[in-house]
């Protein structure tokens, strides 16, 4: 359910990094942004797409790799993702030494490292030369809002990607993410009129606004299987993620979310709005609660 399909702007960088999973990636990233702009998720993304071990595109979301990350129990995916003000020393010691053991089910193992700036400067010291060159199995993705507290010979090794904020991505105007957080509610709520109600108003969109009203409700739901489980990641201001992961399970929201996926590729390949609209609503409603 990780999907790069998600991210409806930054297109460039979404598309280079995108492209890289195939090639060589770089085994050291940093994506920096400001609070919101999707940095976590688009890591959490690429961590996936690495791991992932079917054949098309990557992450697949079916393989038992990208189940296992949707389950949180990946071992070969580590993260550091802390909430107090700094990183210690200590933990950036226990990984270098973590990563030196050879991965467990893949080829491959990827750490992920929040708010990297968090680091504090003997953390960072302790983390130079593993990240300089890395073992040949090993990929760091780190993400931070503040790059200026990293150290330049961090920042030095590091491929770097900048995700403009979400405002900006796609002027996504309050009338889409009002009808977005009336359709949650609705959803939250098992009102199949309701939910109705919403999606009408999303017929009369232009196609593209149609992919992204579609693509906010993914973010949404994505927020909400953060949430429900324990992991608070929301990219999205709370538009009704939190109710809805109290009333449905997490396996239907991914099923959910995989539903609206194959939605917006029928409005790219051309289906009539009123058409994927009266779906939205008639599948929702049957994944959720039928
Ligand atoms: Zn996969």
């Amino acid at each position: 359910m990780l999907s790069f399909e998600s991210f409806s702007g930054n297109t460039e960088v979404i598309k280079s990094l995108k492209a890289a999973l195939y090639h060589r990636f770089p085994q050291t990233v940093l994506i920096t942004g400001s609070q919101g702009s999707g940095k976590w998720s688009l890591a959490n993304t690429i961590a996936a797409g690495l791991l992932c071990t079917g054949s098309g595109q990557k992450p697949c979301g079916v393989c038992q790799s990208c189940r296992k990350i949707q389950h949180n129990s990946h071992p070969d995916l580590e993260y550091i993702d802390y909430k107090e003000q700094e990183i210690p020393v200590a933990v950036a010691r226990e990984l270098r030494q973590q990563i030196y053991l050879l991965p467990n089910d893949c080829d491959r193992r990827v750490v992920l490292i929040r708010h990297a700036h968090k680091l504090n400067i003997a953390a960072q010291n302790a983390l130079l030369k593993v990240l300089e060159e890395p073992p040949e199995y090993a990929f760091f993705i780190l993400t931070s809002e503040q790059p200026g507290s990293i150290l330049e010979t961090i920042l030095s090794r590091c491929s770097k990607y900048n995700l403009a904020p979400v405002s900006k991505q796609d002027k996504i105007d309050n009338t889409h993410m009002n009808h977005v957080r009336g359709f949650l509610k609705a959803l939250s709520n098992a009102n199949e009129y309701q939910m109705l109600i919403n999606a009408m108003a999303f017929e009369k969109l232009s196609k593209p606004d149609l992919r992204l009203v579609l693509g906010l409700i993914q973010t949404a739901l994505r927020d909400s299987i953060f949430f429900a489980n324990g992991l608070s990641a929301s990219i999205l201001p709370e538009i009704g993620q939190t109710e809805l992961a109290n009333r449905v399970s997490v396996e239907k929201i991914i099923k959910l979310y995989d539903f609206i996926g194959i939605l917006r590729e029928r409005v790219q390949g051309n289906a009539a709005p009123v058409i994927v609209c009266a779906g939205l609503c008639a599948t929702a409603y049957e994944i959720c609660f039928v």
